[in-house]
């Protein structure tokens, strides 16, 4: 029987590197079926049996971090460097939750009549569907907690970069304990992923991408009755006060918003600087960017590669209008292959689209501002609200200011969000739920009161 596939591009080269099967909606459905019955014996399984697996499952992309951080290289178009300390960072993820496992307890509440104990019950078929631009981290966000926690696990890859995903599940079938326990489905949303979407018997649906898919799924997933983590799209502000430490924040700020080409979720596109060292901060920031090394992402030497598509940079590019104050234009031009380069805008007022919107490219809009009210209401003018990062020396203003913002990751004197241990996640039309630390690995439970009765 001949089988549908999907290209797949290194968007580097242009060239093809694979061909990828697409799932038919029955052979989704097949999925599901065996999921749920790996489910039934994962779920019965001694603690301790699913931490060895978990804890076995970092080793394994530890011995393979090359590969897998080759593929993801050539996949996404990601500087090779980065793609490598990605894969590490799966292997930790896994680490994580095995160790928690046995950590996640539930309360007892004692009552006049009795007591109540509450547990912490998988599940039971996960779902998670996952964006193009850090595909195997995201996968592992999901893939670690939701099995710690006793479920079981269907991953539908973005269909532009599912090879680091696909190779994942082909090593972890070797040894897994159960045969479907973790299970990868590729093939288009609008099928494959509507089909997990549409089934009873997947209990949840983890999604990460757009905002706009994100409310689509929300709404399908009402006819089942799924749970639902959404983290979707970002705006995020980086705020520059004039008592911080400038150059640091200068030096710092090319990183987090041009990191992975600016295709970053949490990508630091709004940057709010204080009037006073308005000029001071441009100057190290255009000076910084432009000792970021553009090209072949095979390259050790290499800090940014290409976008990841010609559609994606064709959209990037509409962003780019010949009227705005461009501080920066970078030039990235290749024969082959998907690039463009940081620009940098100072947008006086911060009305632009490319002040307000989306872009995810390598866009930053500097904005200035003068009071730090001003500059919460301007951080806080967005749709979205997942990320952003305070700079400044006053202990009491970043404290201030952190809790002003509509953000649901913030970060000061930094511009880092994700860590493992720590909750991670978006207010407003950047998503719901949080995935990562133990808050993540309660994500994927339900909770079960149980009363007894003491007295007669
Ligand atoms: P996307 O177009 O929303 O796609 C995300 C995933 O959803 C892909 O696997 C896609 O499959 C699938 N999909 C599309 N339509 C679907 C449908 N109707 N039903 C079910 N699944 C469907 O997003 P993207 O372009 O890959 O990623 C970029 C976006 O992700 C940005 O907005 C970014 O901010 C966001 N993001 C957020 C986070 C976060 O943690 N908050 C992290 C990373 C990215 P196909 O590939 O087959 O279309």
């Amino acid at each position: 029987m001949s089988m549908t596939t999907t290209t797949v591009w290194n968007p580097a080269t242009e060239e093809v590197i694979a061909e990828v099967p697409a799932f038919t909606q029955d052979q989704v459905r097949e999925a599901i079926a065996l999921s749920h019955s790996a489910q039934q014996k994962w779920r019965r399984l001694p603690l301790a049996e699913r931490q060895l697996f978990l804890y076995k499952i970092a080793e394994l992309v530890d011995a393979n971090v090359e590969e897998l951080a080759q593929l993801e290289s050539q996949d996404v178009g990601k500087p090779i460097r980065s793609a490598r300390a990605e894969v590490a960072s799966v292997a930790s993820c896994f680490r994580y939750y095995a160790g928690a496992i046995d950590k996640v307890h539930g309360d007892t509440i004692t009552l006049d009549e009795g007591i109540s104990f509450t547990f912490h019950e998988p599940l039971g078929v996960v779902a998670v569907i996952t964006p193009w631009n850090f595909p195997l981290p995201i996968a592992s966000w999901n893939i670690a907690p939701a099995l710690a926690a006793g479920n079981s696990v269907i991953v539908k890859p973005a269909s532009m970069t599912p090879l680091s995903t696909v190779r994942l599940g082909q090593l972890v079938d070797e040894i897994s304990p159960i045969e479907g326990l973790f299970q990868v489905v590729t093939g288009s949303g609008s099928s494959v992923g509507a089909t997990l979407l549409d089934d009873p018997r997947v209990h949840k649906i983890s999604f990460t991408g757009s905002t706009e898919v994100g409310q689509s799924i929300l709404r399908a997933s009402a006819d089942t009755f799924k749970h639902v983590t959404l983290e979707l799209g970002g705006k995020s502000a980086n705020l520059i006060f004039e008592d911080a430490d400038v150059s640091a924040a200068a030096q710092a700020a090319p990183w987090a918003v041009f990191d992975n080409s600016g295709q970053d979720c949490c990508a630091r596109s709004r940057v709010l600087v204080q009037r006073k060292v308005l000029d001071d901060f441009i100057d190290g920031f255009v000076e910084a960017t432009k000792k970021l090394r553009i090209g072949d992402p095979s390259l050790i030497e290499s800090d940014l590669g290409p976008l990841v598509s010609a559609e994606h940079r064709a959209s990037v590019q509409s962003f780019l209008e010949p009227q705005l104050d461009y501080v920066y234009k970078g030039d990235a031009f290749q024969e082959k292959g998907f690039w463009l380069a940081p620009h940098i805008v100072l947008d006086k007022e911060g009305t632009s689209k490319a002040a307000t919107d989306e872009i995810f490219g390598p866009v930053a809009v500097i904005i200035p501002f003068d009071t730090e009210a001003e500059a919460i209401e301007i951080a806080n003018n967005s749709i979205y609200g997942l990320s952003g990062s305070i700079w400044t020396k006053d202990v009491a203003r970043s404290l201030r200011v952190a809790r002003a913002l509509e953000s649901g990751t913030l970060s000061v004197n930094s511009n880092s969000s994700i860590r493992v241990q720590t909750p991670f996640g978006g207010m407003k039309q950047s998503g719901m739920g949080r995935e990562l630390g133990l808050e993540g690995l309660l994500g994927f439970t339900e909770l079960k009161t149980v009363f007894v009765k003491t007295v007669d």
